[in-house]
């Protein structure tokens, strides 16, 4: 058995709920658990659907956690329990509304091996707006046996229709020495020559804002790579040193989710430091310092709208380039006219 809230100690207060509403038989039908990406929502769900499913869980002094012996628990752990199901967004980057159709099925149908069944959204903000009309049935017509956990990601809508037949959980970013903690323990359990540096593990902590998920995914993949190439280029071109096409290149190469992510997290930080905060990105941070002095705050908001428009086309293909090559040009609009054109 393992304790969800002993793994990643900042889920505990979320965590905490689901066993008080278990114990007092008041578990509601519809969750909405939203949080930053990468700190731990599925793992949350996970450990819920265990609990839930569990046959004989153990008491563990602050409330109940899923044995991990019982054939319930055995199968959640294979991936193979038929209770269980998880809807995530396709290659069209959302949810399609079969998808939907097919969870509203599984909704009503009787379980197999366990007393209730549970379907897992991730992400329920990538639904579009014909899926989100289709939940929204299921979540009008509760079954009994049937529990719905949705997943959102901070800062990306979810029909307020759907949010209000739902209880709201929030997960919280962990502290910085909990994120440090957690992801040592993580790498350490790489070998060797993988295993990376403690700057490479600090990098990753910082680009993904302490969420511990997507910083072991940094510290383990390229895009730490890939970023500094890319930011090396986007400071090159607002000082006019390479040509947009360069530039934009060096974006494309991370593909159109993790440039956006990119440019949003810029232009957040150019918000923050802009009403007097300070920058996550603290690399990128004296260069939008310098923007912030010499332009209005809400020029930060126009590139952060710009960001959310490429991403709500996003559903039709956009091309990564183009995009990269738009935002790069609104960017450099923020450079000081005599800067620009030396
Ligand atoms: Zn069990």
């Amino acid at each position: 058995m393992t304790d969800i809230a002993l793994e990643m100690p900042w889920l505990q207060k979320p965590w905490q709920t689901i066993q008080n509403r278990l114990a007092e038989g008041r578990l509601p039908h519809a969750l909405l658990v939203t949080g930053e990406c990468g700190v731990g929502k599925r793992a949350w769900a996970d450990a819920v659907s265990g609990l839930l499913l569990c046959a004989s869980p153990l008491n563990n002094g602050s409330g109940a956690i899923a044995c991990g012996q019982c054939r319930q628990c055995q199968l959640l752990a294979a991936s193979s329990h038929p209770d269980v199901r998880v809807f995530s967004p396709e290659k069209s980057r959302m949810i399609r509304i079969e998808q939907i159709r097919s969870l509203s099925t599984f909704a009503v149908s009787s379980p197999q091996v366990a007393g209730r069944k549970i379907a897992v959204v991730d992400r329920a903000d990538q639904l579009n707006i014909n899926s989100a009309n289709a939940l929204l049935k299921t979540l009008e017509e509760p079954v009994a046996d049937f529990v719905l956990i949705l997943l959102q990601e901070s800062g990306r809508p979810v029909l307020p229709t759907i949010r209000s037949r739902c209880q709201v959980l929030s997960i919280p970013v962990p502290s910085a020495e909990q994120a440090d903690q957690w992801l040592a323990g993580k790498l350490a359990e790489i070998e060797g020559e993988k295993q990376p540096t403690a700057e490479l593990m600090a990098k990753s902590l910082m680009l993904a804002g302490n969420a511990p998920r997507l910083a072991l995914e940094y510290a383990t993949g390229e895009f730490p790579a890939l970023r500094d190439e890319a930011f090396d280029k986007f400071r090159q071109f607002m000082r006019g040193q390479v040509a947009v096409a360069e530039a934009a290149k060096a974006f494309k190469a991370l593909g159109l989710e993790d440039l956006l992510w990119l440019f949003e997290g810029w232009a957040a930080d150019l918000a923050r430091l802009s009403a007097g905060g300070k920058a996550n990105d603290h690399e990128a941070g004296e260069m939008l310092g310098f923007l912030a002095t010499n332009n209005p705050a809400w020029r930060a908001h126009e590139l952060l709208d710009l960001v959310r428009e490429a991403r709500s086309a996003g559903v039709y293909n956009v091309n990564p380039e183009l995009e990269a090559t738009r935002l790069l040009i609104a960017w450099r609009g923020l450079m000081p006219r005599k800067r620009r054109a030396s």
